[in-house]
C-alpha cells in the first residue's frame, strides 16, 4: 500500500482486520462476509458516445433495411457486449471510464471506504488513455478483496500481469492457427459445463493471439496451444481471472465465453443473483388496426367477433398472452388529418370497410389476455404535405411507413418531430387503454442513430423503458439486441452461448390472422406445453429491478412501481448462484435457513446452500428481502 492512499489506510486496515480471521480459521458462529453483489466495469477509450449515454457496438442489425443510412460512433465490441450481457442478466454494474477519470482507489470503495464491488471486469486499452496509476489495482485486489476479471488479449500493464500471474511475451503467438478453437481442460468452477473443444465462429477472421506465459496461474483453457483462460487465487478472498480473446469481437466469435464470464463473476464475488428465461416466448403482434397502410397491406379491419374468435380464444386456450404494439392514430386521407383509431367506421379510397369501433371493442376484450405497447403515433412519414400530394396510388408505397426515419430520402427524422410522436403516442395509448406502454418499437424498425436524433434516447425522454433494441436506463442506454431475445422469427433458435436462457421472440400481424384465421393456433402449437408465453413487461421488470446483496447474507430487492409494474400482480424469482468456495464456507457454518420479507421461509437445515438456488418473492412492487437465518 503506498502513501498516496493513506487516507484510505485506516478504513482498509479495519476491513482487513475483519476479513483476515475469516479467511484463516473461522469459528462456527462467526458471520460469513458476503461481498457486494455488484460489478465495476472498467474501460478505457472504447465508449464512443461523448455524452456517456449510449453503449452500442455496431450499427447494422438483422432487421435494418438495406439502404438505411446508419450513423453514430460505435463503441468497443467487447465493452458493449459485456454491458449488454450483464444488463440482460440483471447483474448490477457501474462503469469506470479511464479516458475521463483517473484510476483511484476511492472509485472502488463506498462513501464509508468499504469495498463497493465484489468484482471488477477490466476491459482497458491502456495504450489509448492518459497515464494512470495501475498500482491501485494491487490494493483493489490484495487489500480490498475485490476480484479482478481481465478481458481480451490486450497486453496488460505489469501490475495487472503480476496480479493475473501471467506474462505477456514479445511478439505474437507462434501458433499460426487463428482463430484457434478454445480447449477447456478440467472441471474448475469457472469453466464447468464447457469441457472439450469449442471452435470460434467465423466472425473471428484472421487473428494471431499474443504469446502469454502462465507464471503463477492455473490454466483453465488454451487456444492454439497458448493459455487462453486462467485463474489465480490472489488472496484468500479475491481471484484474478483472465479471459483471453480478440478485443475486436471475442464474445461474438466465442459466445461460449459469455457463460464463462458469468461464472467468473460468481467465482469472484462468491455468488450472483441473476435472471434467465428458459422455455419462455414473447409473442409480439405489430400494427394491429393498421389496415389501410400499403399496396400489399390493405384489408378490412377485423371486427370484434373476429378478434375474439381468431386471436383471443386461441390465446386463452393456451393460457398465453400476445404483446400488441399499438399505433393510436391513423391518417385520414379524405379529411387530410390524423384522427384517433377506434372511433372511426368508414370506407377507404379503395372501397374497404374499416369498422374501427368494433375493432377497438375486440382489442379491449383481449387486453386482459395480453399487453400492449407503443409502436409510434401514426406509423407514417411525418412529411404529411408530400404524402397527400402524392395521390392515392403513390400513398400506398411501403416506404411511407417510416415514422422515425425517412425511407424515401434516407435521412433521419428531426428530434423534435420524433419526440412529439413518442410523447403523443404514449399519452394516447395510456388514455385509451388505461395502461402506460413501456416498450416502444419504431414502425418498420426505421430509427435514427445520430446523437442529435437518436430514437432510443428520445424514447427515454418520452418515458419508455426499452425499445426493440435498447435498454433505456436512468444512467445508460444500452443496445441489448444480441442478448435480450433470440433472433426474430427463429422460433427454436438460441442466442449463441446462452442456449435455452433467453426468451424466444416471435412476430405476427393482424393481417396474418386475416389471411389465415387459424394463424394464432398454428403459431402457438409450435411450442410444447413446457413453454410459457410472457409479455415484454416481465423482462423489463427484471432489468429495472434494483438488487443489492451484501455483508451478512441479506439480499435486498427494490422494484419501482413504474418500470417493474409487472411485479404489482406477479411474484418474481431469481437464480442465486454460489461459487464452490463460498458455498463450502457457508455450509461449514452449520444449518441455515431463509427468511423472505422478514418471515421465515425455509427452516434451518444442514448443507442448505446448493450451487444454484432459487429466490422466490411474493407479488408487490417496492422492497423485498431475502436473508439467511441461522
Ligand atoms: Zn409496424
Amino acid at each position: 500500500m503506498n502513501l498516496k492512499s493513506s487516507a484510505c489506510l485506516n478504513a482498509l486496515l479495519v476491513w482487513c482486520a475483519l476479513a483476515l480471521p475469516l479467511a484463516a480459521q473461522p469459528a462456527p458462529s462467526a458471520p460469513v462476509h458476503w461481498k457486494p453483489n455488484k460489478v465495476l466495469l472498467v474501460v478505457g477509450s472504447q465508449w464512443a458516445d461523448p455524452n456517456g449515454d449510449i453503449i452500442a457496438g455496431r450499427l447494422e442489425h438483422p432487421h435494418h433495411a438495406a439502404g438505411d443510412k446508419l450513423t453514430g460512433p460505435v463503441s468497443g465490441d467487447t465493452f458493449w457486449r459485456t454491458a449488454a450481457f450483464l444488463k440482460t442478466c440483471s447483474i448490477p454494474f457501474d462503469i469506470l471510464r479511464l479516458d475521463q477519470m483517473e484510476l483511484r482507489l476511492n472509485y472502488f470503495l463506498d462513501h464509508h471506504l468499504q469495498p463497493a464491488y465484489g468484482a471488477v471486469i477490466w476491459d482497458v486499452d491502456a495504450a489509448e488513455i492518459p497515464a494512470r496509476d495501475f498500482a491501485v489495482m494491487r490494493q483493489v485486489v490484495a487489500d480490498c478483496g475485490i476480484s479482478l476479471i481481465v478481458l481480451t488479449d490486450r497486453k496488460q500493464p505489469p501490475v495487472i500481469q503480476e496480479l493475473l500471474g501471467l506474462q505477456w511475451d514479445e511478439g505474437s503467438a507462434t501458433a499460426p492457427t487463428s482463430p484457434a478453437p478454445y480447449h477447456f481442460n478440467g472441471e474448475h468452477f469457472i469453466t464447468r459445463g464447457l469441457k472439450g473443444e469449442h471452435p470460434s465462429l467465423p466472425a473471428a477472421g484472421d487473428y494471431r493471439g499474443p504469446a502469454v506465459t502462465a507464471r503463477d496461474a492455473t490454466v483453465l483453457a488454451t487456444a492454439g496451444g497458448q493459455p487462453a483462460l486462467t485463474v489465480r487465487e490472489a488472496t484468500g478472498r479475491a481471484s484474478a481471472i483472465w479471459i483471453g480473446g480478440n478485443p475486436a469481437h471475442m464474445f461474438e466469435a466465442q459466445p461460449f465465453l459469455l457463460r464463462a464470464l458469468r461464472r467468473a463473476v460468481v467465482h469472484g464475488i462468491g455468488y450472483s443473483v441473476y435472471r434467465t428465461f428458459p422455455n419462455t416466448a414473447v409473442f409480439r403482434m405489430d400494427d394491429p388496426t393498421c389496415t389501410a397502410m400499403f399496396g400489399n397491406w390493405h384489408f378490412p379491419a377485423l371486427t370484434e367477433q373476429e378478434i375474439v374468435d381468431w386471436i383471443v380464444r386461441p390465446l386463452q386456450e393456451r393460457n398465453a398472452v400476445v404483446q400488441l404494439n399499438m399505433v393510436p392514430s391513423r391518417f385520414m386521407d379524405a379529411a387530410r388529418r390524423v384522427e384517433p383509431n377506434w372511433t372511426q367506421d368508414y370506407t377507404d379510397e379503395i372501397g374497404e370497410r374499416h369498422d374501427l369501433v368494433s375493432n377497438g371493442r375486440g382489442w379491449r376484450r383481449g387486453i386482459e389476455a395480453g399487453v400492449f405497447e407503443g409502436h409510434g403515433w401514426t406509423h407514417r412519414n411525418p412529411e404529411w404535405e408530400k404524402y397527400w400530394a402524392a395521390g392515392p396510388a403513390a400513398r400506398r408505397d411501403n416506404r411511407w411507413g417510416g415514422e422515425f426515419y425517412d425511407r424515401f430520402t434516407h435521412t433521419e427524422v428531426p428530434n423534435a418531430m420524433q419526440l412529439f410522436s413518442l410523447k403523443r403516442s404514449r399519452a394516447a395509448l395510456e388514455e385509451i387503454w388505461g395502461q402506460r406502454p413501456l416498450y416502444f418499437v419504431p414502425g418498420q424498425h426505421a430509427a435514427s442513430f445520430s446523437y442529435a436524433n437518436h430514437t432510443a434516447r428520445l424514447a427515454r425522454k418520452a418515458g419508455y423503458a426499452i425499445t426493440y433494441d435498447y435498454w433505456l436506463g436512468p444512467d445508460f442506454i444500452i443496445d441489448v439486441e444480441p442478448y435480450l431475445f433470440t433472433a426474430k422469427d427463429a422460433k427454436t433458435s438460441d442466442v449463441p452461448g446462452l442456449e435455452g436462457e433467453r426468451p424466444i421472440l416471435i412476430l405476427s400481424h393482424d393481417i396474418d390472422v386475416y389471411r389465415d384465421h387459424d394463424f394464432m393456433r398454428k403459431r402457438l402449437a409450435g411450442f410444447g406445453p413446457e413453454y410459457r408465453f410472457i409479455g415484454v413487461n416481465e423482462p423489463i421488470a427484471y432489468m429495472f429491478a434494483d438488487v443489492r446483496g451484501g455483508a451478512d447474507g441479506r439480499i435486498e430487492f427494490d422494484y419501482s412501481p413504474e418500470f417493474c409494474r409487472h411485479f404489482t400482480t406477479h411474484g418474481s424469482s431469481w437464480e442465486l448462484h454460489f461459487s464452490d468456495q463460498f458455498r463450502g464456507e457457508l455450509n461449514r457454518r452449520g444449518p441455515a435457513g431463509v427468511a423472505i420479507d422478514g418471515k421465515p421461509a425455509a427452516a434451518p437445515a444442514a448443507g442448505f446452500f446448493q450451487e444454484r438456488m432459487e429466490i422466490t418473492l411474493p407479488a408487490g412492487t417496492r422492497a423485498h428481502t431475502w436473508e439467511v437465518r441461522r
